[in-house]
């Protein structure tokens, strides 16, 4: 692959914003410190703000929501940074903006505002020529759906070319998502067990003990299916089940994901569950007959020779027992011939977990101290470690900077799984109310139940 460009300036739009004011001038100054950003920053937005009153915010920001003020890094990102107020409409605005990128050939334009306005900042760009040479990075959510999904990436591709376009998915940037891969490919005892001889079913649950979090206006523009499972949830399905990719080709990992999306059953209403915490309608900026899912479980097929079969359970929710998500690869048992007495030996498993701690754990059977041929439950912990010392954003930022897409979102991959949740948006099956702080609705468990249940993320040894 030939060697990439490094960007040598970094756009921020909508940098009055709420992702902004909460990650983005917290991820910049961690860049700044670990030496990845060295280019200036110019902040876009029309708040009517000053640099000064900006900087002051960004410092908030990083103290209430981040990792503290780093003196030394919020000096050295202070010393250049520029702020461009205006209007997007306005076609003045991006000709300050032209002005302030100097002599800058590849700027990184990073699209921290609503998708509604993509479209006419990408044509200001152009108009003002901000382009050529740039690279431009886009929030989620990509699309409402398969149409509007194509639509966006229609207006995109307007100016930019595919591999100029940075599709952020968070969980690509996750330390544990990552793992999952490694873990894969690094280890020869691992391929051998992992296809429908040896795994029984996989789970996926990511569950929030809290709501909406006064966020309600958005979340009735989202629920949990287009939130967390189209996207979130399908990135880490990719990673688990794609065939071994070439890690240094970030096309040839891309290639690899939308081969396993392709082969990914489109989704009916027998295959999915959705839930409404009981006092969601009270949520500021909900429809008192709002039917949106705050809670969605889904079972996937692959139809492909490696996975057909087995099915592929996601549960996510709002309002849960606790706040985790985990992956659980469960085997079959072994044949019941060395120990037929034995007749409750359990599954063994591999399971990741990706939060509140990242941990790599299989179970395994070892026999208990005493005279009878009886199993003991053993964990072996593989991984055991605090959540990313990087995070995700400061990955990926610090990737597209660089210029590599491994880790984005490409847009046959975002279709297809759009394609594959479609026929489950909106009313397609009933919501079901439940209570908070339960794993859902009761139908999750008789619609939808996997063989021996669901499986709790295991938390501090409890699960
Ligand atoms: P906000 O509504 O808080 O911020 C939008 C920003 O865009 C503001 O800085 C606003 O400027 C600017 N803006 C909007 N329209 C114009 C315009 N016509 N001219 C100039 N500036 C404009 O959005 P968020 O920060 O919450 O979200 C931004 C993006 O990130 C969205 O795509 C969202 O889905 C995504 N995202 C957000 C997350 C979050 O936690 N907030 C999490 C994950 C993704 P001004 O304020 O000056 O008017």
């Amino acid at each position: 692959m030939p060697a990439l460009e490094h960007s040598d300036a970094l756009v921020l739009f909508g940098a009055t914003g709420d992702l902004a004011h909460k990650k983005t001038f917290d991820t910049i100054q961690a860049l700044i410190k670990r030496g990845h950003l060295n280019s200036p920053v110019i902040g876009v937005a029309k708040s009517g703000m000053t640099r000064e009153q900006l900087l002051d915010r960004a410092k908030e920001g990083i103290t209430t929501y981040g990792r503290g003020v780093d003196k030394a890094a919020f000096d050295k990102f202070a010393a250049t940074f520029q702020y461009v107020d205006g209007d997007y409409a306005d076609i003045a605005t991006f000709n300050k903006l032209r002005a302030a990128l100097g002599d800058a050939k590849r700027p990184l334009h990073y699209l921290a505002i609503p998708p509604s306005v993509f479209g006419l900042v990408t044509k200001q760009l152009k108009a003002a020529g901000c382009v050529e040479g740039s690279r431009i990075v886009v929030e989620k959510p990509f699309g409402r759906d398969m149409q509007s999904a194509q639509e966006l990436n229609r207006t995109l591709h307007a100016v930019y070319d595919e591999r100029d376009i940075f599709r952020i998915d968070h969980y690509l940037g996750k330390e544990a998502t990552q793992n999952i891969l490694f873990t894969r490919f690094a280890n020869a005892f691992m391929e051998p067990l992992w296809n429908r001889n040896h795994v029984k079913q996989i789970q996926i649950t990511m569950a929030e003990s809290f709501g909406v979090q006064g966020r309600g206006r958005f979340y009735e523009s989202a629920g949990c299916i287009r939130d967390v499972i189209e996207n979130h949830l399908m990135q880490v399905v990719g990673f688990l089940c794609m065939e071994p990719p070439y890690w240094p080709d970030m096309e040839r990992v891309r290639d690899e994901q939308i081969k396993l999306f392709r082969s990914v059953r489109t989704l009916g209403p027998n295959d999915v569950v959705r839930g409404q915490f009981e006092d969601y309608l009270k949520e500021e900026g909900v429809a008192p007959n709002s039917q949106v899912e705050t809670f969605a479980a889904v079972r996937l097929f692959i139809d492909n020779w490696r996975w057909q079969g087995v099915p592929i359970y996601l549960r996510a929710g709002k309002c849960m027992p606790m706040t985790a998500t985990e992956v659980r690869v469960e085997f079959h048992r072994p044949p019941a011939v060395v120990f037929p007495n034995e007749q409750s030996l359990p599954h063994n498993y591999w399971r990741f977990l990706f939060s509140p701690r990242i941990e790599v754990g299989l179970n395994i059977q070892v026999k208990a101290d005493g005279e009878r041929m009886v199993g003991q439950d053993l964990e072996l912990m593989a991984v055991d470690q605090s959540p990313d010392e990087m995070t995700p954003y400061e990955r990926l930022i610090g990737d597209a900077l660089r210029g590599d897409q491994t880790l984005f979102a490409r847009q046959d991959v975002v279709e297809e799984a759009w394609r594959i949740v479609d026929p489950i948006l909106g009313n397609a099956v009933p919501v079901h109310r439940y209570k908070q702080g339960t794993w859902g609705p009761d139908a999750a468990n008789e619609i939808l139940l996997p063989e021996g249940g669901w499986h709790a993320p295991q938390v501090d040894g409890k699960g």
